[in-house]
């Protein structure tokens, strides 16, 4: 019965109202019960409840009748922040339509752009629907006009709602009926189910989110999957509802859950294609439906354990965290003071951030992250070409011929009343103006910018010269050369390599004192004075002293006791041996924050 199913996402940006308008069609549809709805009931990772953002995709599936006839309709709820594009574009695969939902406040947004962009990539039919029409002092026809000239559609084709107060709900329900096309997909042919997502199970396994495209599945059969050559069974089945529900069977346009049984993490990746391991017709090759591209890395930084001795522990959640987090990427990485550890990549600082939290949450580690760093791409004397993931790593002076490191396509969004600071601002961030464009009384410029700079503080910065109108949406362009160094920070003469990090080398002075000054603040005071430094190699930028708590140890003493003052400074050194342990678990974390900051 796939002509009664409609597959579908919200998309917008951050904030718009997915998943309160997720909620809206949770109850027209009856799938939950009212007695058990919650604001933003999707949101179901006490971390997106208490952020009040959506971190995870997460399919519903509901039914609906629309003139006497009975629908299913599977809904993907998404995030909206760009760290988090990712689920996205996974979830978009996995679907035939799209509510581009705009906040009537804002308007157009950068996001609004960037998933429109994947949805037309991926030809899905987009519904455009403004919400929040409820708020007061809203232009709701300029809206209209923008969105309308954006698409270039007539404006009356757009769909005002308000996902709070429940208007406009029923309207998008029927758009979705009809416009968004039924699967295409044949019942009679071999299974072909993509993984769109996955989590572990203590018991069960590993669990895989599933679009069937083609064929069907009963509990039980045997399952192989086409890029691992893996076997397993299917070992239950069912929907989303949105929590898990068993069924018999899942047929051709359908989307829901397989649990594998599979023990072995590794073995299931996210965009893989799951078929039977046995077909009636065995001559007949299977080709994998298209898997997902691999996402583009932008930031990276230690993890490393308060407590190092749970180092397997650490490795075992990242791999599970990865079924569930497709975009995670680490390397086994050790500091002298901190340990063995992992090199993490993310997609952004957001994404940094959430997945430190939910080490922490849903596997009880603590960790201690060292300042965050984009990838180097360093040219050797030699000509050979290495990329650079942590400043640990970063060659000595003497040995690089030259420096590369990645500079994005961005794209910011604004109305066009702030354009003169919002250029303004771009220039301190070695932005290069390409091209502007408009869309009614917004326009669109079109800059490149290195991403370390863009990482600082841009958003910031972005956010009050336009009073918060403006946003923005990057992505990879290229490798420039770039004029970079190594800043590295000594405590008590010792170089501390977790707060080394990589400059521009016409900042590095500044910089060098601003950390300096920073971590004077910040590291608590010895039984001795300790001297911090910033340097480039041996040469010395920025030096600060933090002041003993005590005068000095030896001031006390008159005339000549040597053995006196010996046992004196020994006691001292042996201070400073703490020191060195201090720095390894007691920096505080403000020292990092503060320094991820420059
Ligand atoms: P998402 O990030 O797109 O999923 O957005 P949420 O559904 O989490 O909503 C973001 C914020 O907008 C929340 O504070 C909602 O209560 C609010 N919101 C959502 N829809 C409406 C609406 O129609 N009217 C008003 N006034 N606020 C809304
Ligand atoms: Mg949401």
């Amino acid at each position: 019965m796939l002509t009664n199913i409609r597959n579908f996402c919200i998309i917008s940006h951050i904030d718009a109202g997915k998943s309160t308008l997720a909620d809206r069609f949770l109850e027209v549809t009856k799938t939950i019960a009212p007695e058990k709805m919650r604001p933003q009931y999707l949101d179901g990772m006490p971390l997106e409840r208490e952020r009040g953002i959506t971190i995870k995709l997460q399919p519903v599936r509901m039914e609906y009748n629309l003139n006497l006839k009975p629908y299913v309709l599977n809904l993907i709820d998404t995030p909206g922040h760009v760290d988090f594009s990712y689920e996205v574009s996974r979830s978009l695969a996995a679907i035939e339509g799209v509510i581009l939902l705009v906040d009537a406040s804002r308007g157009v947004q950068a996001q609004t752009l960037a998933n429109l962009h994947l949805a037309r990539q991926q030809n899905l039919v987009i519904i455009p629907v403004i919400n929040k029409i409820d708020l007061g002092g809203i232009d709701l026809e300029a809206r209209r006009d923008e969105l309308a000239e954006l698409l270039k559609i007539p404006s009356q084709e757009i769909i005002c709602a308000s996902a709070k107060k429940g208007i406009g709900i029923e309207a998008i329900l029927k758009r979705v009926v009809e416009k968004v096309p039924p699967p295409k997909g044949s019942e009679d042919s071999p299974l072909r189910a993509l993984i769109f997502d996955s989590f572990f199970d203590e018991y069960r396994g590993v669990v895989c989110y599933v679009r069937v495209r083609d064929g069907s599945l009963i509990q039980g059969e045997r399952l192989k999957f086409l890029a691992s050559q893996v076997s397993s069974e299917a070992k239950e089945i069912g929907i989303f509802i949105p929590q898990l529900k068993k069924r018999e069977k899942l047929s051709s346009g359908e989307i829901g859950y397989i649990v594998t049984g599979l023990k072995d993490i590794k073995k299931c990746r996210v965009g893989d294609t799951i078929t039977k391991l046995k077909i009636k017709n065995q001559k007949l090759k299977i080709e994998a439906l298209p898997g997902y591209r691999e996402p583009q890395l932008m930031v990276f930084a230690g993890f490393y354990l308060k407590d190092a001795s749970r180092i397997s522990q650490l490795q075992v959640s990242l791999e599970k965290l990865k079924l569930n987090d497709a975009s995670l990427n680490f390397k086994p990485e050790t500091q002298a003071w901190l340990g063995p550890g992992y090199r993490m990549g993310f997609l952004g600082p957001l994404h940094m951030d959430i997945t430190k939290d939910r080490l922490k949450r849903e596997y009880g580690l603590d960790l201690i992250v060292t300042p965050p760093s984009v990838a180097y791409r360093v040219r050797l004397k030699g000509g050979e070409a290495k990329m650079v993931h942590s400043p640990l790593s970063w060659p000595e002076e003497s040995q690089m011929s030259q420096v590369e490191e990645p500079w994005l396509k961005v794209n910011i969004i604004t109305p066009s009343s702030y354009i003169g600071p919002i250029m303004n601002l771009a220039k301190n961030y070695k932005g290069v103006y390409i091209e502007a464009r408009y869309v009614s009384h917004k326009t669109i410029l079109h800059y490149q910018m290195p991403l370390a700079l863009l990482l600082t503080d841009f958003y910031d910065k972005l956010k009050s010269v336009s009073s918060g109108y403006a946003s923005y949406n990057y992505q990879f362009l290229d490798w420039r050369k770039g004029e970079l160094v190594r800043l590295n920070i000594l405590v008590a003469g010792e170089v501390i390599e977790h707060l080394a990090s990589i400059v521009y080398k016409e900042r590095a002075q500044s910089l060098g004192r601003r950390i300096v000054e920073a971590l004077k603040e910040i590291l608590p005071r010895q039984l001795f004075e300790v001297k911090i430094q910033a340097a480039l190699g041996a040469r010395i930028l920025a030096s600060a002293k933090i002041p003993s708590l005590r005068k000095d140890v030896t001031a006390k003493l008159y005339g000549g006791d040597v053995t006196r003052k010996k046992k004196l400074l020994a006691k001292q050194k042996k201070g400073k041996k703490k020191l060195a342990r201090l720095s390894k678990v007691d920096i505080p974390p403000e020292a990092y924050r503060a320094l991820s900051k420059f």
